[in-house]
């Protein structure tokens, strides 16, 4: 393996490709370093922008006709050749969110690979299609790098056949693959990691429930490092209530809505996917520190009662999840809070925490508070349960898985 040393440093460029965005960040892979980041957004508009920050500063472009991806790349290329940065990158690392049961681990990407993610997107049909956009647009900009994939569903592979099958006819798991996978994989594998380093012991001896709580939400029991379980299903919109989305409800409501309301299919699926969560119950927004702020500062009764009510019935679905996860677990280390609301949001915290005494989960309110802005740790109270701060990085699970499977 070749040591990453200033002599001979190497980089990833890992990328997120949305329908209309592209994430990026130039990343050392045994340190975590990051070099530059980025997006750009607003693609196939005329609006489309590319912002670089590198070397504490930041740059915003307006990017020239056709407004795409690969636009977004030309730019992204120049501006790492104008700064020396294209030699020391080996590969590029792509996130991608659907790998069905296929792909349990990182893969070389291939034509093969290529067709096998265009065959996921009709369980993922919003995210595989542009990530496959990202993948053809780099092996266009980066012609002579290996282009790696990782799996946001990778981590779940491990869940038992009791966690990942739905209570319907078995022949639509056998002849359509409609069973549970689960989703933000990477995130939940980091984080574990990072548990097991803070709780010091080895990975494969911990024993964790974690919550990536941020516009997605989700949580994840990990057994002797494993995932056993999670809450997201076949799509993103299972499981706990997210910003917009409304995690689980009762099956019939749809029934309802189109039959009894006038709501067609496409109106189920932008109500549950766009419209509910904490935006939906609400009615004010998806964002957490607005609705924080309306709680605890509105002068408006009405708004200020909305926002209280959708972050109870927020935490409280979160607690009850987090609560139905001692049925896959027979020893728990901790419980993790990451994601946008999981490190910053003390409130969220503590109002969860304190709906778990029965698993002697209990908030040392001084140290929660300390928790935010990348600051972590145990926030638990002396001889409570563990419940850990760790803030998230994806990328750097991309960069380094990416660098193992090319042995760099
Ligand atoms: P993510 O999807 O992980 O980027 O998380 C986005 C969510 O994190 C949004 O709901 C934000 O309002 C929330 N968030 C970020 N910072 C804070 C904060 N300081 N307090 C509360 N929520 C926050």
């Amino acid at each position: 393996m070749n040591q990453n040393n200033t002599n001979n440093p190497i980089a990833i460029l890992v990328i997120n490709c949305g329908s209309s965005s592209v994430k990026f960040s130039l990343i050392q892979p045994h340190t975590g370093d990051t070099l530059l980041s980025g997006l750009a957004e607003c693609l196939l508009t005329k609006q489309a922008s590319i912002t670089l920050k590198h070397a504490q500063e930041k740059t915003v472009l307006p990017l020239t006709s056709p407004f795409d991806h690969q636009s977004a790349l030309a730019v992204l290329v120049q501006h790492l050749h104008d700064n020396n940065l294209v030699n020391m990158i080996k590969a590029v690392g792509h996130r991608v969110v659907h790998g069905g049961e296929k792909y349990a681990q990182p893969v070389l990407i291939t034509a093969k690979v290529e067709q096998e993610i265009n065959q996921l997107a009709a369980l993922a049909p919003l995210h595989n299609p542009a990530n496959l956009i990202g993948i053809k647009a780099c092996k266009t900009a980066f012609s002579q790098l290996p282009q790696v994939a990782i799996f946001d569903t990778a981590f779940h592979q491990t869940m038992p056949e009791k966690a990942y099958l739905y209570g319907i006819p078995s022949t639509l798991y056998t002849e359509h693959g409609i069973r549970r996978y689960g989703f933000h994989g990477t995130s939940h594998y980091f984080v574990a990691k990072q548990a097991a380093s803070l709780l010091n012991k080895p990975l494969s001896e911990c024993h964790l429930i974690s919550a990536h709580l941020g516009n997605g939400c989700s949580i994840t029991a990990i057994k002797a490092g494993e995932s056993v379980d999670t809450s997201l299903g076949m799509t993103p919109l299972e499981g706990v209530m997210m910003g917009t989305r409304s995690g689980d409800i009762d099956a019939g409501i749809i029934f309802h809505l189109v039959n009894k309301l006038g709501y067609n299919i496409d109106d189920v699926d932008t109500l549950l996917n766009k419209k509910s969560g904490l935006l939906g119950l609400s009615q004010l927004s998806n964002d957490c520190r607005t609705l924080e702020d309306a709680m605890l500062n509105s002068l408006d009764e009405k708004e200020q009662k909305q926002a209280t009510l959708a972050l109870r019935v927020f935490c409280y679905r979160i607690a009850k999840s987090i609560a139905s996860y001692s049925a896959s677990l027979t020893q728990l280390d901790a419980l993790i809070f990451t994601g946008g609301i999981g490190e910053n949001s003390s409130w969220v915290r503590a109002e969860i925490i304190k709906q778990l005494g029965l698993l002697n989960f209990f908030v040392c309110d001084e140290k929660n508070t300390a928790a935010r802005f990348g600051q972590g740790g145990n926030i638990a109270k002396e001889n409570a349960r563990a419940c850990l701060v760790i803030a998230t990085n994806e990328e750097w699970v991309i960069a380094e898985q990416s660098a193992k499977l090319l042995e760099l």
